[in-house]
């Protein structure tokens, strides 16, 4: 499949889930479609009523209330989204609602470990990248959302070492933070996408319309 990199002129493309005459009160979301699984994102959000695009190139941005950065690779996004393109994004992640899974997680942090790496640095937190060994590569695991049970799926996980004094644990496994939020900005270190629950999209949905301008 060829990769379709963000500032790439001719495979970049929204799909047609947006009326562009019909103007709509319903949100728009963007989820970023460099890499990774995207399109489960997808599902989830439009499973909770949501309007959706499929975000590849940077002015796309300045169309969306909200925007979600899937799992996948965090140094490759960093690379497919170039210069232009992680500069676009560092300012959109300041003034509105996004939400990082796993590698979009790692993207946020304000300081990434195993190793160092730069980052869009909007989320008070520490995350070490796949911190869980190879052995534990990826995993299925309950942990504890709001005070309810709730299915985890972990892959190649980055563990939450450190949180700030403002942000917020939602979600837990054990003793670990593994979703968390801070103003506007909210991060899971596993994946919500893949399993059959729309919860942790709802929150973010929340947040959305809390901050819509
Ligand atoms: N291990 C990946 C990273 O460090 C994240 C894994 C994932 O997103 N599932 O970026």
């Amino acid at each position: 499949m060829a990769r379709v990199t963000w500032n790439g002129c001719c495979r970049a493309r929204i799909l047609p889930t947006t009326n562009d005459e019909g103007r709509t009160t319903k949100m728009t979301i963007g989820v970023l479609a460099l890499q990774g699984d995207f399109d489960a994102h997808r599902k989830r959000l439009e499973e909770l009523g949501a309007k959706v695009v499929l975000v590849r190139k940077p002015e796309q941005l300045d169309q969306i209330d909200g925007l979600v950065i899937p799992g996948g690779e965090s140094s490759t996004f960093l690379k497919l989204l170039g210069e232009k393109g992680f500069e676009k994004l560092k300012e959109f992640v300041r003034v509105k609602p996004t939400f990082g899974t796993c590698a979009g997680a790692i993207l946020l942090a304000k300081e990434v470990e195993n190793p160092k790496q730069k980052g869009l640095g909007v989320l008070d937190i520490r995350i070490r990248r796949n911190a869980y060994g190879r052995q534990v590569d990826s995993s299925i695991r309950e942990g504890t959302l709001n005070g309810a049970p709730i299915e985890m799926v972990f892959i190649r996980a980055p563990k939450i070492e450190h949180v700030g004094p403002g942000v917020e644990v939602l979600a837990t496994e054990g003793n670990d933070p593994v979703a968390v939020r801070q103003g506007r900005v909210m991060a899971a270190t596993f994946h919500p996408e893949l399993s059959p629950d729309t919860r942790v999209h709802s929150v973010f949905l929340h947040l959305v319309e809390k901050f819509h301008l």
